[in-house]
C-alpha cells in the first residue's frame, strides 16, 4: 500500500472508530449547576450553597429516574427560580422601574435546538417557557408581549408582576440609585458595590451522552427598562453541542455577549482543550481585554467538568458517579456522598 492510500485508509478508520464510539458511548451521567458569579455578600452564602446544591439533587435524580436531559436541566433551574436566593424567577433584580423583566434559554446538544424567552414580567418560571419554545415553535427566541402570549397559549399562569419582587431586590435598587455600582450590585451587598448577581444555570448528560443546558436571570439592578442581556442569547449565556459539549454562562451580560462566551469555550474545546482550560483561558481573556468579570460550568461530551470565575466567587454544585461536589469561593471544593435515593 503506498503511503497515500496507507493514510486514507487509516483516516477512514478513524473516522468510523469516532462514528462507532459516537453510537455506543457510555458515559457517566453528570448534572452542574450555578447560582451566579459576583461580589456574594457573606451572609448570602449559606443560602446559595443550599440552593444549588438541591438544585443539582433535583436534577440527578430526575435524570436516574428515566427524566429527559431537558426535564433535569428545567427541574434544576426551576428549583432556583423558586429560590428567591437567586436572581431568577421569583427574587429577580429589578430594573429602573423597580419591575422585574426576566430572560432565560436552553439548547439541546444533538440537533442544537434552542428556545429563548426574555421581557418576561409575570411569569414565575422563564425557563419553562424557553423549554415550550424550543420544543414548540419555529423559532428561536421570542420576547416580550409576544413571549407571553405564547406562553399563555401553552397554560403557563400569569402572577402579579410584585408577587416577584422581594425586598432584598427592592433594597437592592434603592442601594443602586443612591450609590451608583454602574448596574453591577450583589443583593444585600451595600457598602462594596458587588461585581454580579446571581443568575442561575445548568449543564447536564445523560448516560448516552445527550448534553443539554439551561440558563435563567432576571439582569442586573438598575438595568433600563427593556435591557436584554447575555443570558437569553445562544452563544452568550448558553451554548449546548453533543459533539463537543455545554456550557452556562453568568457575569456582566454586556461584556460576556460582547466575546460570545459560552461559544468561544466550546471552540476551546473542539480544538484540544480539557473543559477546565478552556473554560479558564476564554474567562481570562475575556476579564484581561474587557475588565468586566464572569464565571462559567462547563461539561465536554465525555462528562469531564470545567468550572471558573474571573469575579470574587460563583455558587456552584455537580452530582456525578455518587458524590456530590460544591464550592463558592476560589479554590473551595467540598465532597459529600451523594445518596441518589434519599429524600
Ligand atoms: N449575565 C446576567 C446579565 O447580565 C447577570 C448575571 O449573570 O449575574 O443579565
Amino acid at each position: 500500500m503506498c503511503l497515500l492510500s496507507l493514510y486514507e485508509h487509516t483516516k477512514q478508520r478513524t473516522h468510523f472508530t469516532d462514528i462507532y464510539k459516537t453510537e455506543i458511548k457510555m458515559v457517566e451521567p453528570v448534572i452542574i449547576v450555578h447560582g451566579g458569579a459576583g461580589d456574594i455578600p457573606e451572609n448570602r452564602v449559606p443560602a446559595k450553597i443550599k440552593g444549588v446544591k438541591l438544585a443539582a439533587s433535583l436534577g440527578y435524580k430526575s435524570l436516574n429516574s428515566g427524566g429527559s436531559i431537558l426535564d433535569a436541566i428545567e427541574v434544576a433551574v426551576r428549583s432556583m427560580e423558586d429560590d428567591e436566593a437567586f436572581n431568577a424567577g421569583y427574587g429577580s433584580v429589578l430594573n429602573l422601574d423597580a419591575a422585574v423583566e426576566m430572560e432565560a434559554s436552553m439548547q439541546r446538544g444533538s440537533d442544537l435546538q434552542a428556545g429563548c424567552v426574555t421581557l418576561i414580567r409575570d411569569i414565575r418560571h422563564p425557563i419553562s417557557i424557553a423549554r415550550r419554545v424550543l420544543e414548540k415553535t419555529p423559532h428561536a427566541m421570542l420576547g416580550g408581549d409576544g413571549a407571553r402570549r405564547f406562553a399563555i397559549s401553552e397554560g403557563f399562569e400569569t402572577v402579579p408582576p410584585s408577587s416577584l419582587v422581594t425586598d432584598a431586590a427592592l433594597q437592592a435598587l434603592e442601594d443602586f440609585l443612591n450609590g451608583g455600582g454602574g448596574g453591577r450590585i450583589e443583593i444585600g451587598h451595600k457598602k462594596d458595590m458587588g461585581d454580579g448577581v446571581s443568575t442561575v444555570g445548568a449543564v447536564a448528560i445523560d448516560s448516552e451522552g445527550r448534553i443539554a443546558v439551561a440558563t435563567s436571570t432576571g439582569g442586573m439592578t438598575g438595568k433600563y427598562v427593556g435591557r436584554i442581556g447575555d443570558t437569553p442569547q445562544i452563544g452568550s449565556g448558553t451554548y449546548a453541542d453533543d459533539k463537543i459539549g455545554g456550557v452556562s454562562t453568568t457575569g456582566h451580560g454586556e461584556t460576556i455577549l460582547k466575546v460570545c462566551l459560552a461559544h468561544s469555550i466550546i471552540i476551546g474545546m473542539e480544538k484540544g482543550l480539557s473543559p477546565q482550560e478552556a473554560t479558564t483561558q476564554a474567562i481570562d481573556a475575556m476579564t484581561n481585554r474587557l475588565t468586566e468579570t464572569a464565571g462559567a460550568i462547563t461539561l465536554s461530551n465525555k462528562g469531564d467538568i470545567g468550572m471558573y470565575f474571573s469575579s470574587k466567587m460563583m455558587a456552584w454544585c455537580y452530582v456525578k458517579a455518587g458524590k456530590i461536589h460544591y464550592g463558592i469561593k476560589p479554590n473551595e471544593h467540598n465532597i459529600e456522598d451523594f445518596d441518589v435515593n434519599a429524600p
